[in-house]
């Protein structure tokens, strides 16, 4: 594996490199023939949420609680203290907390969303705007079930897939100032400021940027919130691109992002290497005795919320491997060294490569489907059926309806995220996840749009139902596949 952006300054620079673990158990995967998948995919109505596990082969669905542990978290979740209030492992992830990202009150959550649910309930009245860096599924709904409005705030470069600006995540300063003057600071319950924005593509935000957006709102009086979930990633990319930080280490960096601002939820299942587990921390002391009894409704004791005590063990043990050095080089050299194959070929992918996954162009990889077709649920659905590789959309499913007019939203980015979990997956199996794709670009034109015939009322993208417009039978075969629709030659 060769990557020059990650390799500069280190004494690889000119050999290959590896992950820096070893396999001490495997897990066995099933191989399915292409009958068997379309079969699958048929049953689970062409979404990739629906399908079994056990019908997948390279799983990039998610990089979300699908991380492997290491040795030394498995052992810790032997000392699991499953005392019902004050759990040793709780302090010992408390102090942890404190060490890695400086808030000073810890209140552990089941996982992500359940955080994002405390916080919304607690800071947002009906009718406020919420202001956010692009979004995330789960924490826009939180913020609307309580009557918040979420507001975009993010730069326009993170809309564009082939702006090359390395800081994709940056809130613009000039949209944020506007919306404190349009709808005044007091209706502002906070920022909501995420990190290695993932709907962008995982794109980070600088130092500089986090640095000034929250003076302007603390100027105001505004709080700022982290999405703390990939604040890790976040940091190295600060590291390798930003001036002034590449002597820096990844932990230090960390710290310094989280105290600009308020406080922040995470999803452990991301950075911190748990298959289970969030939490929210702020430095309010009123904020924080206010989600201590909060979390006792939804989540359980404020010693546990939701965890078991050994779960809670692993996440202080993850917490302190995700900020080391040779850990994260390699998490995101992975999936740069998967991104990197598939630029080589063309694919169009979102530009420059993000943490966490490799975005793909669908609007531009399937140029003869209309948006109403879902190209990125339709791409989903042709790889796998190729390869068994399970990806997800991140386009007009995800983005869902608005919740006033019901319209479908359109997003500018009409996306499918080949999302690599930490330390599970080989460079063997990125090359073929990346010969597959390649395949599948040299012949788009046998990929068949998708019709919704089945629409959950929430997060509809998680069990939404779909058929193909033209029958599957035509596809496979992919008898005049000109006649379907033909390739657009034009398209670049
Ligand atoms: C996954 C995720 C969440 C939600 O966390 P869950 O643990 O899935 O509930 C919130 N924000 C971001 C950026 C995420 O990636």
């Amino acid at each position: 594996m060769k990557n020059k952006e990650h390799e500069e300054g280190t004494a690889l620079s000119d050999r290959s490199w590896a992950e820096p673990y070893k396999i001490k158990m495997v897990e066995h995967l099933r191989m399915t023939t292409p009958e068997q998948r379309e079969r699958a995919i048929g049953e689970a109505g062409y979404n990739t949420f629906l399908l079994r596990s056990s019908d997948v082969y390279i799983d990039l669905l998610t990089d979300s609680g699908t991380s492997a542990m290491s040795d030394r978290q498995w052992a810790g979740m032997l000392l699991g203290d499953e005392a019902y209030a004050g759990s040793s492992n709780f302090y010992h992830l408390e102090e942890t907390v404190r060490e890695f990202y400086g808030y000073k009150h810890f209140i552990p959550t089941h996982q992500g969303r359940g955080a994002e649910h405390l916080l919304s309930r607690l800071c947002i009245r009906p009718g406020d705007s919420v202001p956010g860096n692009m979004y995330f599924t789960t924490t826009r709904h939180h913020q609307e079930a309580v009557g918040g409005v979420f507001v975009d705030v993010i730069i326009d470069e993170a809309h564009d897939p082939e702006s090359e600006h390395p800081f994709k995540g940056n809130v613009d300063l000039g949209k944020m100032r506007s919306l404190i003057d349009r709808v005044g600071a007091d209706r502002i319950p906070y920022l909501s400021l995420e990190t290695n924005v993932n709907m962008a593509g995982g794109q980070p935000c600088s130092m500089e940027n986090i640095r000034s957006v929250c003076a302007l709102c603390h100027e105001h009086g505004i709080p700022v919130q982290l999405d703390a979930t990939r604040a890790v990633e976040n940091a190295y990319f600060i590291k390798l691109r930003e001036p002034g930080f590449a002597g820096r280490s990844v932990a230090s960096i960390l710290r310094e992002m989280c105290s600009h601002t308020d406080g922040c939820t995470i999803s452990a299942k991301k950075d911190s290497l748990v298959n289970i587990g969030g939490f929210l921390a702020v430095n309010d002391d009123d904020l924080a005795e206010r989600a201590r009894n909060l979390v006792v409704v939804y989540e359980g004791l404020h010693t546990y919320g939701g965890l078991a005590g050994r779960d809670m063990e692993a996440m202080a043990i993850g917490i302190a491997e995700s900020v080391q050095e040779d850990h994260i080089r390699a998490r995101i050299g992975q999936v740069h060294y998967l991104g990197q194959k598939l630029m080589d070929a063309g694919v169009p992918v979102v530009r420059p490569l993000g943490g966490h996954g490799v975005f793909i162009d669908a609007a531009r990889f399937l140029p003869h489907l209309p948006p109403e077709q879902f190209p990125a649920q339709s791409l989903t659905a042709a790889l796998y059926v190729d390869s068994g590789v399970r990806s997800m959309e991140r386009g007009v499913v995800s983005a869902g309806r608005d919740p006033k007019t019901c319209e479908n939203l359109l997003p500018s980015l009409e996306l499918i995220r080949l999302t690599i979990p930490r330390r599970v997956y080989t460079q063997a199996h990125m090359d073929v996840v990346a010969e597959s794709v390649i395949e599948l670009f040299k012949r788009p034109e046998h990929i068949s749009g998708l019709r919704m015939v089945y629409e959950p009322e929430h997060l509809r993208f998680f069990q939404a139902r779909f058929q193909p417009v033209v029958p599957a039978s035509v596809v496979a075969t992919g008898a005049d596949a000109q006649s379907i629709g033909g390739r657009q030659e034009d398209e670049q």
